[in-house]
């Protein structure tokens, strides 16, 4: 049996084989380092690190490059916004960035390209597409690329040829799938831009954002490598334009494999900036969600489902971090001295958990074997039937688990035992008593969650709740 992933171009599961074999070469477009990133863009890092992990668990030698973008519609119009140059915008945000994955526990990249560093190769493939005839020159310096000549274009996205509006252009790096238009390879000097600008064959000006991935992964995996990952909005436009311009500049194949990721939701809505709506990082953690709460709920529902955020979901999340590591810890501190080496459950529990994860990361499947596993070896503990080598032979199993999951050595030091919709329910009804100017019930419903360690906090979306 192989790895099998859902390919989005061709919209269904095929086996995996890297093109060297052993060896996988993965590009995961990073973060617009304009603001904080919020738990939303952590889930699509977060599943491009259990796809990392699980690649690694299963033998391969994985070689990672994420970008970081660091000039585009969004840097740009912060930076002057908050009237401080885009350096200094983008390095905050780059540390805070790094300083998320390690607390989130992602392994870093191999390579982490900043567009600002690329931008004579951007001119380079520009210049390599203009010569191709697949560009034309705006008045104001922009360059666009010619969607028409381009016969594949759409297929990753699965456009309706009778939908593209070949011909119209866009300069904005985001717009919609309906809006399919020639699109910007570089853009023509603007005063919006202020300072921000580069010299190039075609005037002043800065490049487009698909340029920017195209080279980046270029460069440093080469014209065709295996996966390209990004969440399900980095379908269109980013990766389709990526993909034509990538494949009209080189000749190569580009890509083999598309991973995509669904969105976080918040009320069904996606979690995004636009809708303000979201939660970063730090929100969380400051409101007393320790990060291994936060990571396993981003990595246990599967990849292409969608997520609802709750807060219940991450108390539950915590509860199965703890039941995995107090496991751990049992069978680190076993005295007992039973017979059964518990091969029988080890070789069931390894292989239920590898093919179930082999099928396009089911994730699911994966914790029910970890957790059947969880369960027998208490039972065979708490019975006393355990061998010490048993124990010993556990132990190894789960660290394996771990390296995909990755939450053992995240201990917060956190045992939450507590009940979210019970909370929640006390908080309607303080909010009915409020409502109804019974501020003395309100008050006495607070009081009793203050006595159960649960503080409220109101805010203008309403009251929220930690753990004290
Ligand atoms: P950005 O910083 O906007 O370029 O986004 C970084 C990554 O986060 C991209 O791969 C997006 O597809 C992904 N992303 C943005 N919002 C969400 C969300 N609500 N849920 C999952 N992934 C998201
Ligand atoms: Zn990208």
């Amino acid at each position: 049996m192989s790895i099998r992933f859902y390919n989005t171009i061709t919209r269904q599961k095929e086996a995996f084989q890297p093109l060297e074999t052993g060896k996988v070469k993965m590009y995961t477009c990073g973060p617009t380092v304009y603001d904080y990133a919020h738990i939303g863009n952590y889930r699509t890092f977060i599943f491009e690190d259990l796809l990392r992990r699980y690649l690694e668990f299963r033998g391969f030698d994985v070689t990672q490059a994420m970008n970081l973008t660091d000039v585009d519609d969004n840097t740009i119009r912060r930076s002057r916004e908050r009237s401080i140059s885009l350096t200094e915008l983008t390095n905050e945000f780059k540390t805070a960035f790094h300083a998320d994955l390690k607390t989130l526990n992602m392994q870093a990249a191999h390579q982490y390209p900043e567009a600002t560093n690329y931008i004579p190769e951007m001119i380079q493939m520009i210049s390599e597409l203009e010569n191709r005839g697949y560009t034309y020159t705006a008045a104001d310096g922009s360059v666009f690329f010619k969607i028409a000549k381009y016969e594949q274009y759409g297929k990753l996205a699965n456009l309706n040829p009778d939908e593209m509006l070949s011909g119209g252009r866009v300069a904005d790096d985001s717009y919609e799938k309906e809006g399919a238009r020639d699109f910007a390879l570089w853009k023509g000097y603007k005063p919006e831009d202020g300072d921000v600008h580069w010299e190039s064959p075609w005037g002043q000006g800065r490049p487009g954002w698909h340029i920017e991935c195209s080279v980046m992964s270029t460069e440093l995996l080469g014209p065709h490598f295996d996966i390209h990952c990004g969440g399900v909005d980095n379908i269109f436009p980013h990766h389709e334009n990526e993909l034509a311009q990538s494949v009209c500049a080189t000749g190569a194949d580009f890509v083999n494999y598309w991973l995509h990721s669904e969105y976080l939701l918040v009320d069904n809505k996606k979690m995004s900036k636009s809708l303000n709506n979201f939660y970063t990082l730090r929100d969380l953690m400051e409101l007393g969600y320790p990060a291994e709460a936060i990571r396993w709920m981003l990595i246990t529902t599967h990849y292409r489902q969608k997520l609802n955020f709750s807060v219940s979901r991450l108390v539950e999340s915590q509860k199965a971090v703890n039941r995995l590591r107090e496991f751990f810890e049992k069978l680190k501190a076993y005295a007992g001295s039973g017979q059964d080496d518990a091969q029988d459950q080890i070789k069931t529990g390894g292989e239920s958990f590898i093919s179930a994860m082999d099928d396009d990361l089911n994730i699911s499947g994966g914790l029910a074997a970890i957790f059947e596993l969880v369960r027998w070896g208490n039972r065979s503990m708490v019975e006393g039937t355990l061998s010490s080598t048993g124990a010993k032979s556990l132990i190894d199993l789960i660290r394996k688990f771990d390296h995909v999951l990755a939450v053992l050595d995240m201990d917060s030091g956190l045992t939450v035992d507590i009940d979210a919709e019970f909370i929640e329910a006390k908080i309607v009804a303080r909010k009915a008593a409020r409502d109804n100017k019974d501020f003395a019930s309100g008050d006495a419903i607070r009081d009793e969650l203050v006595a159960l360690g649960v503080e409220l906090i109101d805010t203008p979306e309403g009251t929220k709740w930690k753990i004290k």
